[in-house]
């Protein structure tokens, strides 16, 4: 089942940027949990995941340096605040 208005890539999983612009993305669960990108597709790809988990919105993370995903802990990184791209805290592409 795929999600209507969620980014994807031609193989269908989610995206990590925005496009255009390039800006970082997150995701959230109907919960408003935040979801790193990694996380995201992983619950996103997972069939047994609980459907109230997956992602289910998406945002921009335009500003806030303190945005973390609440699954793996891993800071998301911001479009406008990053003083530090190589931060250990910052979650990571698989
Ligand atoms: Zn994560």
């Amino acid at each position: 089942m795929s999600l209507p208005g969620l980014p994807r890539d031609d193989k269908g999983r989610l995206e990590s940027y925005a496009f255009p612009g390039g800006y970082q993305l997150y995701y959230y669960d109907k919960q408003h949990s935040v979801l790193c990108p990694p996380c995201a597709r992983k619950s996103d790809e997972d069939t047994d995941e609980t459907p109230m988990f997956k992602p289910a919105f998406v945002g921009v993370n335009y500003e806030d340096s303190e945005l973390y995903c609440q699954q793996c802990y891993k800071r998301i990184p911001s479009a406008y605040c990053e003083d530090n791209a190589t931060d250990p805290d910052t979650y990571k592409e698989v």
